[in-house]
Order: structure tokens, then C-alpha cells, then sequence
């Protein structure tokens, strides 16, 4: 048993996920070093697994290697049923799915529920589009030859993803993958292994073939990240995390000038407009900031309110803000779970404290909770100025700075002056005004009249340093496909 009681004790059917260790190849995992996964709500040890190496890396990069033929080989449909069997299993064990996640990340037990969908959602929506592959046939400019482009899938992927969703993550990436015929290499967070290791255990009850999923835990993500992006059989690189690291995996993949797909961090602004309905830009604003603690790459992390509706804004969302319960995710009360870590927290009184020093007003909150633990009040700060460290970096947890303003267009520019361009939010009535903001700001997702947009339908991903590539949607599956151009000539 490497999963303790603090989490079985969750369960419905502890029995599947008693043994997570064992997931990842018995052969690959020689590992005898260990590393621990806390409940960072509790502090409680919840398992201990393989601390996986380099070494390991490379085995498992071998074994995806060999088994890369033989799921290329298979005709869409059979890969498209193997992933429906896999959405199945996960839909029929979600409760046990959203406890895990709560357990090892401290979202609230309903929005474990939800991402758990989500991510069943992916697994839906690329079983359906493995199926819907085309290629294409070109007028030729002379008659004896003929012209066509096939997609092949691109090869063994090398893909990491962050603690924040630790589900749909790993489902966002992995689904469009082995729909388009490629095999997968996975490194989830260490802070948040066992849903990943869970989602792997049931894969292979749905009977993806030896090789094709494979997992590794580890305590360091560098050495992990170093062997799959030098390892020159890893034909890509799917990452999602911040945008140093990114940076850094970038650089690591340029002397092979392998593919990579990049989703990596945002400072979204968040706009209401003069003509905007207010309660509803509250409720937006609440659902764009709060949800996962603000720790979510498309949180809003400036909220900007224009003058004449600034106070009744700013009263009415202070008011839902300060009603937030924060606590231990299995209380179906709370709202707010805990912060990853220690770090997330330091960087949040940081935060407060340089608003606090340059004139900033707390309206609620401001403070953690309690001397131990990595519970943080949720907060509003009015008199924010574009000089603090609240407006210009992302924060990542449940702080809302509101900035007022007056003028419109110039609120776009100072919505996009800023290195990152993943999401943004606006809420106006105005039709031109809508058109033309929309168009002007520099952002892969736009929200307008609405703080909630991800969905499996619909491109996922930022321009600037927010990422390359897009994930979800049709465009997501093109992610992982080669194309090639047939010329067949002497006709
Ligand atoms: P992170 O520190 O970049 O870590 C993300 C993943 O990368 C983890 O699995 C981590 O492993 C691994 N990693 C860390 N250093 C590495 C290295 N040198 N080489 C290879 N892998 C390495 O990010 P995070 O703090 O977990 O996540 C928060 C960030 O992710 C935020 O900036 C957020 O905006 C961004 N994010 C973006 C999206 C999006 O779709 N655009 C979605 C979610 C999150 P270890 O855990 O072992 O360190």
C-alpha cells in the first residue's frame, strides 16, 4: 500500500487507487528514492511514490518508442474506442476522482467535481475527433501529376503539466495525442501526482496497449525535463506551467528544433465598462477571479472599473467577496480552498503589502488565516495603481485589485501593456464597443459578458509570452499531427 488511510478514507473504491506507486512501468520505475504527496489543506501525508530519474526517463522514452508503430498503425476508429472506454471508466469513478483531487490540490469538493468533467469532457471530445482526420487534394498546375497533403501523428510526445488542474491538464493534453495516433510520456506536478496516477490506473483497464501511456513521478521536474526535451526520440514537447520554465524548455528544445505546444502564465484584465450591467460583471468578476483560490492561469488579475459605475462595483463586490468561506475543500461550505504552498502565500503578502505601502485600500481581507497552513483571506484592494506589483504581476491567488478609469481606449492599452496575452474579460453593452474592444485586445481568449469561457470546444491559449500552440477544439488535435505533401508525378 502506498496510499494512506488520509486518502482511501475518501473513497468509494479505495481498492483501485490503494496501490498508485505501482502505475508507472514496474521495469521503468527502479527507483528505490521516494517522494511524499501531502494534503495541503491538512498537512496529512496522503502517499509516497517513486521518485523517478533521468534513467528512468530514458526507458520510458524507449518503451513509447516501440510501441509508437503500433498505435499509429490503428485505424482511427479502434483508437477512438479505446478512448471512449477510458472516458467511461473515469465518469463511472468520478466521485473517487474529485476526492483524490481535493485531497492532494485543496479545491473545494464541487469544483473538484467539475474539473473532473472537464476532463472527462476532453476525452469525449477527442474520441469524436479522431475519427474526423482529413486530408486534403490540390488543383496541380499541370496534368500529369497529382497533389495531396496526409496527416501522421507526429511521434513520441514528451508532455508536463502544473499542479493548478491536475486532471484536465493531463486530459487537455494527453486525449488530442492519442487520438492523432501519437504516444505519450507524462510528468505530472509533484505536488499533485495521484489524480494523474489514478487517470493512468484506469487507462490501462480500457486497454491502451503496453507502452502507449506512460508515467513518471518525480520530485524534479528539471531532470526530468532535460532527458525528454534531449532525447532525440521525443518528437515534441507539450508543456503547461509558467512562463519560466517555458522559457527555459524553449531553449532546451531549439538544438533539435522540436515541435513544442506552450500554455503558460497570464495577467488577465478584467473590464467593466460604464454601459455594463454591474451585477452581472460582480458575479463574472467573482467566477474569473475566485475560482481554484485565483489560482488559475485565466483568473483575472486586474480588474478595471470605470468611474462612474467604480463605487457601486466596487461595494457590491466586496460585499459577495467578503461572504467567500475559505477552509478545507471536503467542507461543502467552503468556497476557497488553501494555496499550493508556502511560496504562493509569500508571494500574495507580497503583494498586499507593496499595494498597502504605494496607497492601496484594503476593502476585505488582506490577511492568512491562522499561523500555520497556507489559508489567505480573500481580498479586495481599491486605489490600485499600475506601478504596484498587483497590476503587473501575475499573483495566482484570491486577490482582487481594482483599478478605476476614465477613459476607454486608453484602458485597452494599459490592458495590453504587458508581456502575456492569455485571457481577458470585458463587460460592456455597447455593440461597436464590444466589436472594437474585443478586436483591439491582445489576448488568445476573450470573455465578454461572461468570466468563465474554457471549454473542450473552443481553442485554448495565448499569444505574446502566454504560449505557443492551442489546446481543445479541432485546432488542438492538429497540435500533435505532421503534415505531409504527396506529389505523384508521370501521370
Ligand atoms: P511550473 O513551476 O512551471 O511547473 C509546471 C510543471 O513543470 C510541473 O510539472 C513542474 O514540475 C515542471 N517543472 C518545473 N521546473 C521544470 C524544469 N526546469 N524542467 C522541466 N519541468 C519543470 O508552474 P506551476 O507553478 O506548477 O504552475 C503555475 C503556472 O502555470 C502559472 O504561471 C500559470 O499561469 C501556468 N498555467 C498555465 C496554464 C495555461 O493553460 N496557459 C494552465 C495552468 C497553469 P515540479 O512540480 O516537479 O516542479
Amino acid at each position: 500500500m502506498t496510499v494512506t488511510q488520509s486518502l482511501t478514507r475518501h473513497l468509494k473504491n479505495p481498492e483501485l487507487f490503494v496501490d498508485l506507486a505501482s502505475v508507472p512501468d514496474r521495469n521503468v520505475a527502479a527507483a528505490t528514492k521516494r517522494f511524499s504527496v501531502f494534503n495541503p489543506s491538512t498537512g496529512e501525508l496522503l502517499a509516497e511514490l517513486p521518485d523517478m530519474d533521468a534513467g528512468d526517463v530514458s526507458k520510458a522514452i524507449d518503451k513509447a518508442r516501440s510501441a509508437q508503430e503500433q498505435w499509429g498503425a490503428l485505424t482511427a476508429r479502434e483508437r477512438s474506442d479505446t478512448l471512449w472506454r477510458w472516458h467511461e471508466l473515469i465518469l463511472n469513478h468520478s466521485e473517487d476522482f474529485a476526492a483524490i483531487l481535493t485531497a492532494e490540490m485543496g479545491k473545494p469538493l464541487a469544483e473538484a467535481k467539475s474539473e473532473i468533467a472537464h476532463a472527462a469532457a476532453y476525452l469525449q471530445w477527442y474520441a469524436e475527433e479522431a475519427n474526423r482526420i482529413y486530408g486534403e487534394t490540390i488543383s496541380a498546375p499541370s496534368n500529369d501529376r497529382r497533389m495531396l497533403v496526409i496527416k501522421q501523428p507526429v511521434g513520441v510526445v514528451g508532455a508536463i503539466t502544473p499542479w493548478n488542474f491536475p486532471a484536465s491538464m493531463v486530459a487537455r493534453k494527453i486525449s488530442p495525442a492519442l487520438a492523432a495516433g501519437c504516444v505519450v510520456i507524462l510528468k505530472p506536478a509533484e505536488q499533485t501526482p495521484l489524480v494523474a496516477g489514478a487517470m493512468f490506473a484506469l487507462a490501462r483497464m480500457a486497454g491502451f496497449p503496453e507502452g502507449v501511456l506512460n508515467l513518471i513521478y518525480a520530485s524534479e521536474g528539471d531532470a526530468v525535463g532535460r532527458e525528454l526535451c534531449s532525447n532525440p526520440n521525443v518528437r515534441k514537447i507539450s508543456f503547461t506551467g509558467s512562463t519560466e520554465v517555458g522559457r527555459l524548455l524553449m531553449r532546451q528544445c531549439s538544438d533539435q528544433i522540436k515541435k513544442i505546444s506552450f500554455e503558460l502564465g497570464g495577467n488577465a484584465p478584467f473590464i467593466v465598462f460604464d454601459d455594463a450591467d454591474v451585477d452581472a460583471a460582480v458575479e463574472g468578476a467573482i467566477q474569473a477571479k475566485f475560482r481554484n483560490a485565483g489560482q488559475t492561469c485565466v483568473s483575472a488579475n486586474r480588474l478595471y472599473v470605470q468611474s462612474n459605475v467604480h463605487d457601486e462595483f466596487a461595494e457590491k463586490f466586496t460585499q459577495r467577496v467578503c461572504a467567500l468561506r475559505v477552509g478545507d475543500g471536503f467542507d461543502p461550505n467552503v468556497a476557497i480552498g488553501p494555496l499550493i504552498d508556502d511560496r504562493s502565500l509569500a508571494k500574495i503578502e507580497a503583494h498586499v503589502r507593496d499595494a498597502v505601502i504605494k496607497g492601496g485600500t484594503i476593502r476585505c481581507g488582506g490577511n492568512r488565516i491562522g499561523k500555520s497552513g497556507t489559508f489567505f483571506e480573500p481580498t479586495v484592494i481599491t486605489e490600485v495603481a499600475s506601478t504596484m506589483r498587483i497590476a503587473q504581476e501575475e499573483t495566482f491567488g484570491p486577490l482582487a485589485p481594482i483599478i478605476r478609469f476614465d477613459d476607454a481606449d486608453q484602458v485597452v492599452r494599459e490592458a495590453n501593456d504587458t508581456v502575456y496575452g492569455l485571457a481577458a474579460y470585458f463587460y460592456a453593452s455597447n455593440l461597436k464597443r464590444v466589436w472594437r474592444v474585443a478586436e483591439a485586445l491582445e489576448y488568445g481568449m476573450v470573455g465578454i459578458n461572461t468570466g468563465r469561457m474554457s471549454s473542450e470546444a473552443a481553442p485554448f491559449g495565448g499569444m505574446k509570452q502566454s504560449g505557443i500552440g492551442r489546446e481543445g477544439s479541432r485546432h488542438g488535435l492538429e497540435a500533435y499531427l505532421e503534415m505531409k505533401y504527396l506529389c505523384m508525378g508521370g501521370l
